[in-house]
Formats: structure tokens, sequence, C-alpha cells
């Protein structure tokens, strides 16, 4: 689907009010105090059923001093169009699954994130992809890690993961095995330097001249998506390039189930951001579910005392985007910023990037 479709779906316009962006139907009246017909409203809802989604772009120091207007800017709209594919999905009936794979093949095509194109680069110039996608109503999974794309790479990672879910007995596949699988299903390839972008070569460069290893200001710019459908169920799913220079093979927690996306309609759907290393070894998506399940937390304490206690003592940065069987939103980090968008079950968009700006929960 191409911007201008997306953009149809809602000719909405868009107000921003104190740091968020609201859909309205009424023009941008922000001084009205008439309510706003929502999203949900307005959208060809089949049910009552609660419908929501949450979308993430990345976390890290993502400062208002180290942006750019103009970068900002194409940042909250990319955010915006994969907010109404994935919404419009939904809407229409569909499934988490099928809207979060629309939302994230939005944020895969936009050079702004670190996923599909716009992915950052390994030590050795590389774009390597992993993804990793679960169905909360059955518990499949699937998931590709360290695809590469030296001689044209998979364009929709997250399709790759999904196939491996459905027309595989596995859930992860890696590296040629991946792209191989991949090439069977149909998947579309494309050129290697689609991939790659300016900004990120550029990035790539810098901590190459500087001979360092580790970013000093990372902005993670992993993308994410987490739904709820009329059908009651859950799904998750998560795409990357991994981490600036990272060592060549090295995987990080996006495309590891109960790491980086995990989702279950007992508890909660989860897609991470932030330090790899960290999310894994804390097994952070499914540690939210399963304080839930266990300790009877909401999904905003659950959430918040991963990513706000847990990570923080172990000094992982990051942050999450969680939401639970009755469309309840959490997106907690513990970064300066994160990129993130919902639409709620009261069909409110909201998208906002930095740490005083929204609600983190
Ligand atoms: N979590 C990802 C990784 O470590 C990076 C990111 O969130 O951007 O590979």
């Amino acid at each position: 689907m191409n911007s201008d479709a997306l953009r149809d779906l809602f000719s909405l316009p868009v107000a921003m009010v104190s740091g968020l962006w609201l859909l309205t139907a009424c023009g941008p009246s922000t001084q009205s105090d008439e309510p706003s017909p929502s999203v949900a409203e307005q959208s060809a809802s089949t049910t009552d059923a609660p419908i929501a989604l949450v979308i993430h772009g990345g976390a890290g120091t993502i400062t208002r001093e180290a942006m750019t207007p103009e970068r900002e800017a194409e940042i909250r709209a990319a955010l915006q169009l994969a907010l109404e594919a994935g919404y419009a999905e939904l809407s229409a009936g569909g499934s988490s699954m099928d809207a979060i794979i629309q939302a994230i093949n939005v944020m895969e095509d936009a050079p702004q994130f670190n996923a599909g194109r716009g992915a950052v680069l390994n030590h050795e110039g590389v774009v390597e992809l992993d993804a990793s996608i679960m169905d909360g109503a059955t518990l499949q999974a699937g998931a590709i890690a360290g695809a590469s794309t030296l001689d044209g790479g998979i364009r929709y990672p997250i399709l790759a993961a999904r196939a491996v879910m459905e027309h595989s007995p596995h859930v992860m596949l890696s590296g040629q095995g991946a792209e191989e699988f991949a090439e069977s299903q149909g998947l579309e390839f494309i050129d290697a330097d689609w991939f790659i972008t300016d900004f990120r070569f550029e990035q790539w460069q810098g901590m190459q001249q500087a001979n360092l290893l580790e970013d000093p200001s990372p902005w993670y710019s992993t993308v994410g998506a987490v739904a709820l459908d009329q059908m009651g169920n859950l799904a998750a799913g998560t795409s990357t390039g991994g981490m600036t220079n990272k060592r060549f093979g090295r995987i990080g927690d996006s495309p590891i189930i109960g790491a980086g996306t995990y989702a279950d309609n007992e508890s909660c759907a989860v897609s991470a951001t932030g330090h790899g290393e960290f999310f894994i070894r804390h097994v952070v998506a499914y540690d939210i579910c399963a304080r839930m399940r266990y300790q009877g937390l909401t999904l905003t304490e659950a959430a918040d005392q991963v990513v706000n206690e847990v990570l923080v003592e172990a000094g992982g940065a990051g942050g999450v985007i969680a939401m639970d069987s009755q469309g309840e939103i959490a997106m907690p980090f513990n970064t300066e910023g994160m990129y993130r968008g919902s639409i709620d079950t009261n069909g409110q968009m909201t998208i906002a990037i930095y740490g005083d700006e929204g609600q983190s929960n």
C-alpha cells in the first residue's frame, strides 16, 4: 500500500495538541470543547469489541537538541502512516497479525527507522536483518536472524518471520537458511543499495573512524507493533538491523521470542527496543507477561517494573510497547526518548518522541 493510499484511508485532519497528535473529524480545532468523533467512530468497525494498536520506532538518546525539525516531521509522519495502515486492517475486522504486519511493513520501507530500508550497518558495512512475530492466540511464533543483504536482501523481514511461523515446522531460521527459505516462499528481494541510507552510512563511518565498538549515543530505531483485534487476539512483531557496527553474525533480542517479542492472550503482547544483550539476559518481553500471570500485576505495573527497575539496575537502555487483552497500552522506556504511537480502544491516536511528551504508559 503506498503513502497516498494510506492517507486516503483516513482523510482526517491532524491537530497537534500539547505535544500529542490527535486525529479529529473537525479540522484543526484544538480550541473546541465539543468532543470530536474518534478514529474508531469514523471507521467501519463491525462489532463493539475493543481494538487497539501500538507501535514503536526505537528508543535511545533522542533529544530535541539532537533532532532537526525536518527529521522530526518525517518520523512523526512515518509513525502516523504505520498506525493508519495497521488500524485500517483492525477496523475492517482483520486479525491482529495482519494489522501488525501492515504497520511494520510501512516502517520497514521508511528510511528513518533501523529496519528494512535504513537499517544499520555491521562492522563489515553490511546490513544484516532480524525479525520475529508471535500470535497470542496460539503461541505460534516465527523469526529470522542474521539475514544478509550483501547480494540483495529480504525487503520485508517481518514477512519472512511470519512465513517461518506459518510454513515451516521451526520457530527461527538464520543466515543463508533464512534467505533461501524466504526465496522459496516467493518473498520479495531487493538490491543491497536499497537498504543503505546516507544517514546510516555516515553513522557507521563515524564509529569506524573513532574505532568504537558501541555507539556512545545510540538511537536504536528498531521497529515493532502489537495489536488487539475484534476476536480478542493479541499479536506482536519486531524488525531490525540490530546495532550499528555490530560484529558480523551478532544477533540481538529482536528475533528472540521472549526477549524482544512475546504475545499471549492470557497476559499481554510486547515488542522491545534497546540494547539487545540486556533484553536477552533479562528475557524482557516474557518477563512482563509472566509478572502479569504469576503476580497478578497490571500491564502498566509489570512493564514499568521490568523497564524502569530490572533493566535500569542492570544498565540496559531501551523500552517496550505492550498491550493486554483489554487493549490497555503501556509504553515505558528508560532512555531520553522513544519513537512511539498508538490508537487506543477509544480510537484516539497519539504519536510521541520525547520523554516529556505524551503518556509513556
Ligand atoms: N534491540 C535491537 C538489538 O539489540 C536494537 C534496537 O532496538 O534498535 O539488536
